[in-house]
């Protein structure tokens, strides 16, 4: 997506060891303008998929996963990281964070996510692939199918897009960077 890939390049800041900074835009502050495109070209992208739900992880993740949700009129959820004391039916799945070193449990509610459901998964990076990979337990352990995955951004040599393609996951993301080092951001294509 041309529109993202040159925000990233106009706003994004390469952190060390492979992380994108893009919290001036997406992950702190957000502009609203760029998210509505977003979820247009996602709903664009997975209009054949006949997604029931969208499901994404909180914080990041819900920006992005709302504007898709309203622009295919579905209901989204997001899967939270402390598992609240009125939540009753858990489903839960743990993710390993490289960028923060720690691993953590995510929480979702049963009654959320049916068998019939058709799931649409939104995050916003996928770099090596634990947080899709939490998320596609979670469906699983519900017994929902999932229909597609979408990122906003894809960090290729991180391989997590490898690991869920080869899996048999269509992965969509909106940009692919392939090098990523100090005034370097080099995108697949
Ligand atoms: P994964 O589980 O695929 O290794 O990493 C995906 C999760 O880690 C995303 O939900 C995202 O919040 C975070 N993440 C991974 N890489 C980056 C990055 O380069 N920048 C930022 N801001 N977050 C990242």
């Amino acid at each position: 997506m041309e529109l993202l890939k040159q925000r990233i390049l106009q706003d994004g800041k390469c952190l060390s060891e492979g992380v994108l900074k893009v919290d001036n835009f997406i992950n702190h502050q957000i502009d609203p303008q760029l998210l509505m495109s977003i979820g247009i070209e996602f709903a664009r992208r997975f209009a054949y998929a006949r997604a029931t739900k969208i499901l994404t992880i909180e914080a990041s993740g819900i920006a992005p996963a709302v504007m898709a949700g309203y622009c295919m009129g579905i209901p989204v959820i997001f899967a939270k990281k402390s598992q609240p004391c009125t939540m009753n039916n858990a489903l839960q799945s743990n993710v390993h964070s490289f960028t923060r070193n720690n691993d953590y449990t995510i929480t979702v509610n049963s009654d959320f996510i049916k068998p019939t459901d058709r799931i649409l998964v939104i995050d916003d990076f996928l770099a090596y692939g634990s947080a899709a990979n939490a998320l596609i337990n979670i469906v699983e352990q519900a017994g929902a199918t999932i229909v597609g995955m979408g990122f906003l951004i894809e960090k290729d040599f991180q391989n997590g897009g490898k690991m869920l393609r080869e899996k048999g996951y269509t992965v969509e993301s909106l940009a692919r960077i392939e090098a990523l080092g100090k005034d370097l951001i080099k995108f697949c294509d």
